[in-house]
């Protein structure tokens, strides 16, 4: 590998999955000039009606890829007056909105806009809809996958985005099941002139004994996100459709602040899901088959960064695989694992830590507030790392540069 030439062929990448990592790495395998094709197994792309959080580690990624005025016309600026609160609305402390550099590169999007945006970006064609993908196969010169259709495709690598129940997780690791965390979240929209008055620009939390509520706005403003996260026994939902019970989600949360209950009563429909991650797998890689997303790292959503990792590792292997020979690509699969679960391992951890700091799982409230003081040192630590630096940087530092 070390002084190799740069490859004079594209290599060929098959990504399975066309959710918001699936589609992400294409625009990143997509602008270092890789053939990128994904298989999605819905009929159409699609997500469901409700928010995410992107972060300046991955809204500076998507910047570089050309894409940064499409968000800035669909996205919800989010800075001042970000807060948390205990369940009757004291100030706990304010949540920082920007990274060291004092950039406030953050916006709430409807994930709906967010898939459009990616996919609009891409080459007519590189999106295959109906594909669900049922089988894996590799020998040492090409990787192979089969579709329930009949089709079946060859690549040099195969990028499973297919979620945290990922077909192709099994053909990597040893599969375990994902892990219950006891959450259930309510979850939808509410347009903005519903609830006049409501803090522009804001992400909120509310923190109370064993649940926290979540707002901030999406869609320029237009509409407001909301979760509300609740402890639940019923761990046989996790579909991202099913409808929620609106009158089950406004008790939850009788008697806390006053704008959350007024906000609760303007929800006519929302949708929930129970909440599950997985502790970090033993191997997301083999030979040309590796794991992104949630299929490689599924956490909880309580630092928002589920969507904003998945979006890093395409970053991560864009920047390995850019110029390089078929050949090459056993080899170099290993160093993307090195160079990202570093990282995911401490985000998967910290989430779950977060999660507790939110439902105020404390016996002294005081150590919990204090924590969520300091926790702008985590959120910096997320927000600063530039992933095509570091990967790079890693590249040079492992004498594994193309040319
Ligand atoms: C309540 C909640 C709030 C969240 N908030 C945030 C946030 O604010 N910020 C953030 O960054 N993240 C957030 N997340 C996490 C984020 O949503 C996920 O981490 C992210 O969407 C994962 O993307 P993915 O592409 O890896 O997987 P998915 O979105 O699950 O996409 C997988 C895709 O693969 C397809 N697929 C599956 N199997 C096959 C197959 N066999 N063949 C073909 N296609 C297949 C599926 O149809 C789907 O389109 C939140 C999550 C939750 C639950």
């Amino acid at each position: 590998m070390k002084g190799k030439v740069r490859s004079t062929k594209r290599l060929r990448a098959a990504v399975v999955g066309g959710g918001i990592g699936g589609i992400s790495a294409a625009c990143a395998l997509n602008r270092r000039d890789i053939d990128v094709t994904v298989f999605e197994q819905a009929a159409a792309l699609g997500e469901i009606g409700a928010g995410l959080t992107i972060f300046p580690n991955s809204l500076r990624q998507l910047e570089r890829m050309g894409l940064g005025e499409a968000l800035a016309a669909v996205g919800a600026k989010i800075g001042d007056g970000s807060e948390y609160y205990r369940a009757d609305g004291t100030v706990v402390g304010s949540m920082l909105m920007t990274d060291s550099s004092g950039w406030n590169g953050i916006y709430g999007m409807h994930r709906a806009d967010l898939l459009n945006v990616l996919a609009a970006s891409l080459p007519r064609g590189t999106i295959r809809t109906g594909h669900l993908c049922i089988g894996f196969e590799k020998d040492v010169a090409a990787a192979r996958l089969k579709f329930a259709n009949g089709e079946t495709a060859e690549a040099d690598i195969v990028i499973a985005a297919d979620g945290i129940h990922s077909i192709l997780q099994k053909y990597v690791v040893e599969p375990t099941p994902p892990e219950y965390s006891g959450v259930r979240a309510y979850r939808g929209l509410i347009p903005r002139e519903k609830l006049p008055g409501w803090r522009q620009e804001a992400q909120q939390v509310w923190m109370g004994d064993g649940k926290h509520f979540m707002v901030y706005p999406v869609r320029s403003g237009r509409l407001l996100n909301y979760v509300g996260f609740v402890p639940s026994e019923n761990t046989t939902t996790e579909s991202w459709s099913a409808i929620g019970d609106r009158d089950e989600l406004a008790s939850s949360f009788d008697g806390w602040d006053p704008h959350v209950v007024r906000l609760l009563e303007a929800v006519e429909s929302c949708f929930w899901w129970g909440l599950y991650d997985r502790m970090p797998l033993a191997s997301w890689t083999k030979g040309r088959l590796v794991l992104l997303g949630d299929a490689a790292h599924a956490m909880l959503p309580h630092l928002g960064q589920g969507a904003n990792q998945a979006i890093e590792d395409g970053v991560a292997l864009s920047v390995l695989l850019e110029g390089r020979d078929p050949a090459d690509v056993p080899v170099l699969v290993p160093e993307y694992e090195k160079l990202r679960r570093a990282r995911t391992d401490i985000i998967q951890a910290e989430a779950r830590k977060n999660g507790l700091r939110y439902d105020s799982k404390y016996a002294n409230l005081h150590q919990r507030d204090r924590e969520i003081a300091i926790l702008g040192t985590l959120r910096k630590s997320l927000f600063d790392y530039d992933v095509e630096r570091v990967a790079i940087a890693h590249l040079s530092e492992h004498q594994l540069s193309a040319n």
